[in-house]
């Protein structure tokens, strides 16, 4: 088996949430299509994701950032192994406390959903003029369409917070958002044009 699938497989077995395959295909189709070079993304996890996007193109470079030292320490070792390491940088820590100049044509916010307001509003002015937010996880295995689906209190208060996150793109007036009912729910954010 391929590094890549090994990697696959090792999250699947020790419950490592990663996105979703037509997810996952719809984003590195939008990756080729719009030559994007690159990427921030938030919520590393084992590196799976940023893996993907990277050998897309060598062109393309991946910021990525990981809060849990394992799962950090993980990526590192998996970026490596498939000889990533030029195109791809790992930071450990809080999304929430980096600070970029860059300006990147896609930020990918798949981290902890209770904050995905906060890291729009932080990050929006480093998306380069074309660039987008690409978020996933905006169906949560159907709940956020369907709250019966579950009666476990923190999940019901997390769904919550994700359909707080969607009504906050319907209303955005600077940003437009296309929803895809693709994975697990995918979106794709971009600035709006000024009228003149
Ligand atoms: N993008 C990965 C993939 O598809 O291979 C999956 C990421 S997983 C859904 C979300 C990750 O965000 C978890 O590994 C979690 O530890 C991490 N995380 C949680 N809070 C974070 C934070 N404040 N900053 C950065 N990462 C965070």
């Amino acid at each position: 088996m391929d590094e890549i699938n090994q990697i696959k497989n090792f999250a699947n077995q020790t419950l490592v949430p990663i996105v979703k395959d037509d997810g996952l295909s719809f984003i590195l189709d939008y990756i080729k299509e719009n030559n994007v070079k690159l990427i921030l993304e938030i919520g590393t996890a084992i590196g799976y994701s940023s893996i993907k996007f990277a050998q897309v193109n060598p062109d393309v470079r991946v910021y990525t950032i990981e809060f849990d030292i394992d799962r950090y320490q993980q990526a590192v070792k998996n970026v490596n192994d498939c000889n990533l390491g030029e195109q791809i940088t790992v930071f450990l820590g809080d999304a929430m406390a980096f600070d970029f100049d860059d300006k990147f044509d896609m930020i990918f916010i798949d981290g902890p959903k209770a904050q995905y307001i906060n890291f729009f509003e932080k990050f929006k002015n480093n998306l380069s003029p074309n660039g987008v937010f690409i978020s996933d996880n905006l169906s949560f295995h159907g709940m956020v369409e369907d709250l019966s689906l579950t009666h476990n209190y923190s999940t019901i208060k997390l769904v919550k917070k994700i359909r707080k996150y969607i009504e906050f793109l319907k209303q955005n007036t600077e940003f437009e958002t296309t929803f895809y009912s693709i994975g697990d729910g995918v979106s794709v954010s971009k600035k709006r044009k000024l009228s003149i």
